[in-house]
């Protein structure tokens, strides 16, 4: 059961962006994996180490299987009925395909924030609560302490604390998505999921919403699906650059993002990131 007291969200005491992720440890390793919907093949034997407290970007082109495997490290993909999966991930020397894999503490564990800002149609603070209530903590006093520090931790607190009992479908595109943040690292999950989270805002609100995933490195290990290479180049510490060759997905191209932007060893890479492919 979560308490307010493990709740804290230090965002002032992180580390400057160069010293996260010195002693790059690994947090996820994805082996030989293959997804397909029925005969489709979305992905074909993905080899990926994620390093802890980083900030991996996916990148590539629409239909190379970036969406599939995100859904697929926190299991969502089964609710696909035509899917099936082969090969192996491991996340914190467990194994996450494995039957006896208990779904709900894995879904706590992996958080997801889609491109789209999902809020529920409840008020502000009921997105948060009812989170919150689902997972132990039913307490009201306590409730709102976390609910104050994780719409603080997504800088959402000053723009709503007059109106928390009001709709969260009112809110801006922007703060739906800070508030859809919220709602994911308020059970303080270890890894969280981004799939394009800036591409459906405004440039302005984008921008907020970058910066606050930038900052939230060290904090949470990351993977994000971007179409946006600069941002890429901004944000991550690592890269994943997908591809579909022969109908299928594949990965490219993976390392850290400072060697992929200098020095892309494949050619489909180096067209990519110039700007000729993609
Ligand atoms: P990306 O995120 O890189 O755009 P996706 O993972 O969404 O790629 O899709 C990979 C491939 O799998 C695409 O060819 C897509 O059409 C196909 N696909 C995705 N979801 C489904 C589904 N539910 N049923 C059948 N095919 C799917």
């Amino acid at each position: 059961m979560l308490t307010s007291k493990e709740t804290t969200y230090p965002w002032e005491k992180l580390p400057p962006k160069e010293d996260c992720c010195v002693d790059k440890k690994l947090i996820i390793s994805v082996r030989n994996l293959t997804v397909q919907y029925d005969k489709k093949v979305a992905l074909d034997g993905i080899n990926l180490d994620i390093n802890q407290g980083c900030i991996t970007a996916l990148v590539g082109p629409s239909g190379c299987g970036k969406s599939t495997l995100l859904l697929t490290l926190n299991r969502l993909v089964e609710e696909i009925p035509s899917a099936t999966m082969q090969g192996d991930i491991q996340f914190d020397g467990k194994s996450v395909l494995s039957p006896s894999t208990n779904i709900r503490s894995l879904r706590s564990d992996i958080g997801l924030i889609f491109q789209k800002p999902n809020p529920f149609p409840f008020s502000i603070k009921k997105n948060l609560t009812l989170t919150l209530s689902e997972h132990g903590v039913k307490d009201r006093a306590e409730q709102d302490i976390i609910v104050e520090q994780s719409l603080r931790s997504v800088g959402l607190w000053d723009e709503v604390k007059d109106r928390l009992e009001s709709s969260a479908l009112k809110l801006s595109g922007g703060q739906q998505q800070r508030l859809c943040i919220a709602r994911a690292i308020i059970l303080k999950p270890k890894i969280l999921l981004m799939d394009e989270p800036c591409s459906a805002l405004d440039p302005v609100s984008s921008g907020i919403v970058e910066d606050l995933v930038s900052n939230m490195r060290g904090q949470y290990t990351i993977i994000i699906i971007t179409h946006n290479l600069a941002q890429a180049r901004r944000i991550s510490d690592d890269m994943g650059v997908f591809w579909v060759k022969n109908d299928r997905g594949v990965l490219i191209e993976k390392g850290s993002t400072q060697d992929i932007f200098n020095n892309p060893k494949s050619e489909i890479t180096k067209a990519y990131i110039g700007g000729i492919r993609g």
